[in-house]
């Protein structure tokens, strides 16, 4: 589905918006208690798009109780699998007829181009709203082999209320990647999205009670990690919080369970990912291509970047030639423009964020190989170019921290033993890739290589029906596939004598 609606048709559409800027509870909307807001920034521009709901432990009450005689009341945790099944998908088919006002939403609140959140961000979300959907009525407990006058049955119980605290850079899709197994379980939802990116997430809300989601099984309260997202980790009527974001405020989720009611949690955290590159790599071209898109896709805002190029010394010329020729492509716009590629940093700490890896990568000794400055400054939003060093040392911040950005570090290696120690010489697991012709090499990698995911001549490939997640620092969740459903159930055991 390619969108027709020109640069012009967007901004109109823009410029007629009115966001829904409330908290969701018991299926209606809310000012906060306090009746505090916050702004909510497009990055394009530094401008403001509406004043939201500042929610804090006073909302987090009111919702976690909601979410709990939701759950109590079993109108959804006992709700026949099939009848789950249909109001999801009404959930998932609603998420598409509002493709494109929920991509504009998505556009303007965090700065990623218009064209990437109509045919990835949404519809990857919906899209996993309906897989979770049809598993409702699909998977099937146990019955243990225990002896003749016995029964002992295996069985899924939905974990009871679940926070769902989520990140900026996919901010419906990583939100669907939560409410997908957590609804479809039976589970009833806090979903506090990040104050960086509030406008999907509050206006999806009426949509799944527009879908036949009864009232209080979601909830959504944006505001701040310190206040919103404090009171719901630590509150003790929680069972589970299902997290995606940085590794610093993941481990302070462990913290918070263990301080208050040693609820589940289930960090899904960041990364510094290797793509490895060996001299008989099948296709230079393909390698540019891939390592190019898995930096510079998103504005480099993807816990799973191929943010170090690990490259052999061979081919580290020729590679190096070709990637920066495609960062033509990415020249920062207007992320409303269908034809832009590379849209806005989400804000203007990110954008010093970003600037300050650059100019510290400039005082370790990196040569600078492409780019490396913040352009398009007369847009009053936070640009900066694709942007590539060579020479990067294993040891420099750009080569061990997430930048979060579009930034390339590039290592090179002489032979496999170092490729894999540079690989996995950093805090974070989450994803790599191997690029070689030779089986037995790829193996071998993709075996000794500690990453939730390893792609082989790709990066990037992805799909819901595979588990998604980190091992080391990146955390230890999985989203997306089958296995996601066990994060939101608890296995009861039933012992029958049947003597
Ligand atoms: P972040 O850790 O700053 O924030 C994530 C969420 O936690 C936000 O909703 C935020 O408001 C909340 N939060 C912040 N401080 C908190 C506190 N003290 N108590 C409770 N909640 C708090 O991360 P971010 O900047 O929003 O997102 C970027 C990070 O997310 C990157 O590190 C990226 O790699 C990671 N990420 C990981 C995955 C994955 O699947 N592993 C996917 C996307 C993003
Ligand atoms: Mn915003």
């Amino acid at each position: 589905m390619e969108t027709t609606l020109t640069l012009a048709a967007w901004n109109e559409r823009a410029a007629a918006l009115r966001p829904v800027t409330q908290a969701f509870i018991e299926g209606r909307y809310h000012p906060a208690v306090s009746a505090e807001t916050f702004p909510c920034i497009n990055p394009a521009t530094g401008g403001v798009l509406a004043e939201i709901a500042s929610c804090a432990a006073p909302d987090v009450d009111l919702a976690v109780a909601s979410a709990r005689r939701a759950f109590e009341s079993g109108a959804w945790s006992r709700m026949a699998p099939a009848a789950r099944k249909r109001v999801l998908l009404n959930f998932a088919e609603l998420l598409m007829e509002h493709r494109e006002e929920l991509a504009l939403l998505e556009t303007l609140d965090v700065g990623k181009p218009i064209a990437d959140s109509l045919q990835v961000d949404i519809p990857g979300a919906a899209r996993c709203i309906q897989w979770y959907a049809e598993a409702c009525d699909k998977v099937y407990d146990e019955v243990a082999p225990v002896p003749d006058h016995t029964l002992a049955l295996v069985t899924r119980e939905p974990v009871g209320v679940v926070g769902a605290i989520v990140p900026w850079n996919f901010p419906l899709l990583m939100a669907c990647w939560k409410l997908g197994p957590a609804l479809a379980t039976g589970n009833s939802v806090v979903l506090k999205p990040s104050e960086k990116s509030p406008l999907t997430a509050i206006r999806v809300a009426a949509l799944a009670l527009d879908a036949g989601l009864p009232p209080g099984v979601l909830n959504v309260l944006p505001g701040f990690g310190h206040t919103a997202g404090e009171a719901l980790a630590l509150h003790p009527d929680v069972d589970c919080v299902a997290f995606t974001g940085s590794t610093r405020i993941g481990k302070r989720m462990l913290e918070y369970s263990g301080r208050s009611n040693m609820k589940r949690v289930w960090p899904e955290c960041g990364g510094k990912s290797p793509n490895i590159v060996f001299a008989d790599a099948p296709d230079l071209d393909r390698v540019a291509e891939a390592a190019a898109a898995g930096i510079f896709f998103n504005q480099g805002e993807m816990c799973s970047a191929a943010s170090r190029l690990v490259v052999h010394e061979s081919v580290r010329e020729a590679l190096l030639e070709k990637i920066c020729a495609l960062g033509a492509a990415y020249r920062p716009g207007d992320p409303l423009d269908p034809a832009t590629r590379l849209g806005a940093l989400v804000d203007d700490q990110q954008l010093r964020t970003v600037t300050g890896y650059i100019d510290s990568a400039r005082e370790e000794g990196a040569r600078l190989c492409l780019g490396g400055d913040q352009v398009r400054r007369e847009s009053g939003g936070y640009f900066v170019e694709p942007t590539v060093f060579d020479g990067v040392g294993p040891a420099m911040r750009v080569a061990q921290e997430e930048i979060f950005g579009p930034v390339l570090s590039v290592l090179s290696f002489r032979d496999e033993a170092e490729a894999l120690a540079i690989a996995n010489g950093v805090m974070y697991g989450l994803a790599a890739a191997v690029w070689t012709r030779d089986l037995a090499t790829a193996h071998r990698m993709s075996r000794r290589i500690r990453a939730g995911t390893v792609y082989v001549n790709c990066y990037d490939a992805d799909d819901i029906t595979v588990p998604f997640g980190g091992v080391k620092q990146s955390g230890n969740g999985r989203d997306k596939s089958l296995h996601a459903l066990d994060k939101y159930t608890e296995l009861k055991t039933t012992w029958m004598d049947l003597r």
